[in-house]
């Protein structure tokens, strides 16, 4: 089998599984593009199978410490694994992400289930070579209505795949409607997977909306950043005194509204850029969210993203009343969960308040972390309430 011969220090010898460009030593045998390579130490020593692409600057990616061939067995004992995983964390597989890449050992491989609907991405070249392999897969374990390559992440580009939508298995589904099981009498949203708008839900913050929601009770409400709804709807079918959410994208607000009328809940959805919302707000609440997307992909821009979560900190602080309660969340992996903490406590220093931490939330099992490979981990958020006055 072709392979690569990595250099000394490189981190597959600290437990990741990637292979950057400037960690090879050589490459031999003339893998093409999307093959499965062998990886070697310089001492010739084997240390598993990986799968390969020299257009990114992720070269190789690991998938074993054996030898290993990507096949209908290889797919069906791990996807089979991932879903037993979050089966066993009590998380329903039918809303859940079942595969979630390098952290369930398939990289570049994500698959979400809404009920009888699946959404796979193929965001490396060789999962995206295999995809009809593993539709197979997908629909002999999960027995589902319809498969949807749904292949739009910016991250596509990086290993020369473009944009690309379309049905694996089954008819085009229309808007449908699931539940989550985030409060007492579930929560019901409309999906529409292949509307360009809107996609799935945010999965990750499932177990979020339901820690919240149990905080909400005869509350008044602001949920920032709000998506779909997900916070919004939970507070309010929880028993909030009133609820206001804001997103800068109309689909969003709209969703927001259609889905507070399918739950029968009074939501005041108001389209506006978040930032301006917060500092001309002249409202008091109790419980304010804020769930912004992540400011900063990269290291370059954690400066400025840094000043727009003190901003948004700051400023929500602010609008709190007596006890009121800030639940904060960074889903950009460059913000560490010390930086952000920092940040909070700086913005509570300027606005002169103290604050004490109730709860600390980290993305949910479905999206599993893998310590040793820091990339799996993104999303935290601190639960956090006004001390009286001191
Ligand atoms: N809280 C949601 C997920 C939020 S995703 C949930 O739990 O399901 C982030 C949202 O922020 C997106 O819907 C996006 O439209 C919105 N957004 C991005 N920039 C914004 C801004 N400046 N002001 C308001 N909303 C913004």
């Amino acid at each position: 089998m072709a392979g690569i011969i990595i250099k000394p220090r490189s981190r597959i010898f600290h437990g990741h599984d990637w292979v950057y460009a400037s960690e090879i030593q050589k490459t031999f045998g003339n893998p093409n593009p999307g093959d499965v390579i062998t990886l070697k130490d310089f001492r010739d020593r084997p240390l598993g199978t990986a799968i390969y692409n020299p257009e990114s600057q992720i070269v190789a990616r690991r998938i074993s410490r054996r030898t290993q061939s990507l096949n209908k067995d290889f797919f069906e004992r791990r996807i089979g694994q991932a879903i037993a995983q979050r089966e066993s964390s009590g998380i329903d597989p039918r809303l859940a992400r079942l595969v979630w890449s390098e952290s369930d050992g398939l990289p570049g491989m994500v698959v979400d289930c809404y009920g009888d609907h699946v959404v796979l991405q193929t965001l490396t070249l060789a999962m995206y070579l295999h995809r009809e392999e593993i539709a197979e897969v997908l629909v002999s374990l999960l027995s589902p209505e319809s498969v949807i390559l749904r292949n739009d992440s910016p991250m596509l580009a990086a290993e020369g795949l473009e944009v690309e939508i379309t049905m694996l298995h089954g008819e085009k589904p229309g808007p449908f409607i699931v539940e989550a099981p985030t409060v007492e009498g579930g929560v019901k949203f409309e999906i529409d997977l292949l509307d360009g708008q809107k996609t799935g839900l945010y999965l990750d913050q499932l177990d979020a909306h339901t820690a919240i929601a149990k905080l909400a009770k005869g509350k008044r409400v602001l949920d920032c950043f709000c998506n779909q709804g997900g916070f919004a709807l939970a507070c309010a079918k929880a028993g909030a005194a009133s609820v206001t959410a804001v997103d800068s994208s109309e689909p969003a607000i709209a969703a927001t509204l259609r889905n507070a009328e399918l739950n029968g809940v009074v939501i005041n959805a108001v389209k506006h850029n978040a930032f301006d919302f917060l500092k001309h707000c002249e409202d008091q609440y109790d419980l304010v969210i804020l769930d912004p997307p992540s400011f900063t992909k990269n290291k370059k821009t954690l400066n400025n993203a840094m000043r727009g979560y003190k901003e948004i900190h700051l400023r929500g602080i602010k609008l709190l009343d007596r006890d009121g309660i800030l639940a904060t969340y960074c889903c950009s992996h460059h913000a560490t969960r010390e930086l952000f903490l920092q940040n909070i406590v700086s913005a509570s220093v300027d606005a002169k308040r103290s604050l004490r931490m109730i709860a600390s939330h980290g993305q949910r099992l479905d999206h599993p972390v893998l310590p040793a490979i820091p990339e799996t981990e993104y999303l935290k958020g601190f639960v956090l309430q006004l001390m009286p006055s001191r």
